[in-house]
């Protein structure tokens, strides 16, 4: 009623009238005000947004700092967790070292099998002969 009564303010997230108006961070772009229960709230929403992220072959959500960037010869982006970060170096170990037709282990020599083969990873010579001259 006063010269110096002002307009009552909304909490721009549930509406409520606020009696303290908390301001929302800048990145949280939120225009207006929040009440006390509502700025909790999005501040530990975003915290939490920062600090967790999906691994990106399981989707389990963890925590960064639990998180495992993949190898750059994997050619994945985002990160991994242990789990699949562990399974994906083996399998892309295995798939190094051994045939992919008969499993031998190989040396330094491996042979890439031809597009048209189909065949993923690489091949012992025994096996690469034998599909070269099953396939040409
Ligand atoms: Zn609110
Ligand atoms: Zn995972
Ligand atoms: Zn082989």
């Amino acid at each position: 009623m006063g010269l110096f009564s002002r307009k009552p303010a909304f909490c721009a997230v549930c509406n409520k009238e606020l009696k303290h108006k908390h301001k929302p961070k800048r990145e949280w772009n939120i225009k207006g005000s929040l009440c006390g229960d509502c700025h909790v709230e999005k501040t530990k929403q975003f915290y939490e947004a920062t600090i967790r992220q999906p691994c990106v072959m399981c989707g389990t959500t963890r925590k960064i700092s639990d998180l495992w960037e993949p190898r750059w010869q994997w050619d994945m982006n985002g990160l991994l967790c242990k789990d699949c970060f562990d399974k994906k170096e083996k399998d892309h170990t295995t798939e190094k070292n051994y045939c992919s037709l008969c499993s031998a282990k190989m040396g330094l020599i491996r042979y890439n099998p031809k597009p048209k083969w189909k065949i993923k990873g690489q091949l012992c010579r025994k096996c690469w002969d034998g599909k070269k001259a099953e396939f040409g």
